[in-house]
């Protein structure tokens, strides 16, 4: 790594992503600077982060929150912004790296602020690839920027993915760890509360994604992800589940060899080596121990009691139209269960409900990737209005 540290920009520095890079970042000075910083709706501490690293911008999207950001600020030096122009002024800021660590596809613009300046991205943030597919991966390559897959199973299949050999990959294994309601029955699912669909097992992480993990459509989202990051097509990619969240994925090589990688179920190992990437830093994680683990399991999983996997690849094989109408009406009917709106099982006969219900031309650009975004969440908000609710 040159002398100069690296500079880098956090979209969502609030969240957990933005946890774990902040901790990376505090232990190592030397190498990373962070630059600018952004959060949705909290400006106060938004406002701590930004002093504690002494940045250059500091981004609040909820418009609302300004004045906080702005009190909180107040002789800091610290520049300012808000609302979605500001998500988009912190991406285009030349940090050498932008980490994309927003929820939903409320961050697709700014990260392709970032690709379309041919940025690094280390990148979390699933939902804006299972929305923008293809077309997103022809902005990567047409300007030049560098995808770092930081989802811990892409970060995974990344690190033991050989470009070279590309033709004799058989197949991706994406594990799954199984959620917090591996072993329910279906009777014990219909009756979760929000609680207990986001006390993951051995993940820490925000909100939605962990509903997600209980789902699985966690998984169905990371399966779309890996199409489009790996250009692999999706009966090429399986998933198998492994409670231990040991080996974080696979690829299986045509000639029988399997390459995995290993780690702790924490997400400063993956982040690290996307912020390091192509070399290697210290890492604060505790060393795995396979003894004290002493057994990895693996088995299929059950897309009857999860049916969320199956409706994200019934999505992929429908065409470019329906990841985004997809995850919009997931991103709705998350958001409904935790608001205590909607049963959990609700959420998968919610996604099912508009699918089935939506057919749309292919999009030809991001304005119709975000028109389709706005037709899944009026379809998804329709389920939720008491006359048209005919689901749970
Ligand atoms: P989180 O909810 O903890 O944090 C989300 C961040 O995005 C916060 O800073 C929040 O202020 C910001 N944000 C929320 N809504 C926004 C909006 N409408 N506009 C702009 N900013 C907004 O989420 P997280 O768990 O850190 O996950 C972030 C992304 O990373 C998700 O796409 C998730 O799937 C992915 N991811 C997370 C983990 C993990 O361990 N947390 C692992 C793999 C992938
Ligand atoms: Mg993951």
């Amino acid at each position: 790594m040159s002398d100069t540290p690296r500079g880098v920009t956090i979209l969502g520095a609030t969240g957990s992503i933005g946890a774990s890079t902040l901790d990376l970042i505090g232990r190592h000075t030397d190498r990373f600077k962070l630059r600018a910083v952004t959060a949705h709706r909290n400006a106060e501490q938004l406002a701590e982060i930004a002093r504690r690293f002494q940045v250059e911008l500091a981004v609040i999207s909820d418009e609302n929150q300004l004045p906080i950001l702005r009190e909180a600020l107040a002789g800091s030096g610290i520049s300012i912004a808000a609302g979605c122009d500001g998500l988009n002024e912190a991406a285009a800021l030349d940090s050498d790296i932008v980490v994309a660590g927003i929820v939903g596809v409320a961050g697709l613009s700014s990260v392709l602020t970032a690709v379309r300046r041919g940025a690094a991205v280390a990148f979390a943030n699933k939902e804006c690839l299972v929305s923008a597919g293809d077309l997103m991966m022809r902005e990567v390559a047409a300007h030049g920027a560098t995808l770092l897959p930081t989802d811990s199973e892409h970060n995974a299949i990344f690190q033991v993915f050989e470009e070279r050999n590309r033709s004799a990959i058989a197949r991706l294994i994406l594990t799954a760890s199984g959620g917090p309601f591996r072993d329910w029955s279906m009777e014990k699912m219909a009756q979760a509360t929000p609680a207990q669909a986001v006390a993951h097992p051995n993940w820490d992480m925000g909100a939605k994604i962990s509903v997600d993990s209980a789902t699985m459509m966690n998984k169905g989202l990371e399966v779309i992800e890996a199409r489009y990051l790996f250009d692999m097509p999706q009966d090429r990619i399986d998933v198998l589940i492994h409670p231990q969240s040991v080996v974080h994925s696979m690829v299986e090589y045509r000639d029988g060899s399997t390459l995995a990688q290993f780690g702790p179920p924490d997400m400063r190992v993956p982040i690290a080596s996307a912020l390091a990437w192509p070399e290697r830093i210290e890492g604060p994680a505790e060393k795995l121990d396979l003894v004290a683990i002493g057994e990895l399991s693996f088995s299929e999983p059950d897309v009857t009691r999860f049916p969320s996997l199956r409706l994200a690849r019934e999505a992929l094989n429908a065409g470019a139209w329906a990841p985004p109408i997809l995850n919009a009406a997931n991103e709705v009917a998350v958001a409904a269960f935790l608001d205590g709106k909607i049963g959990f099982l609700d959420i998968a006969a919610m996604v099912e409900g508009v699918l089935s219900k939506t057919d749309a031309p292919v999009p030809q650009s991001l304005d119709d990737v975000f028109a389709l975004d706005a037709l899944g969440r009026r379809q998804a908000e329709a389920f939720l209005s008491p006359s048209t609710r005919a689901i749970g």
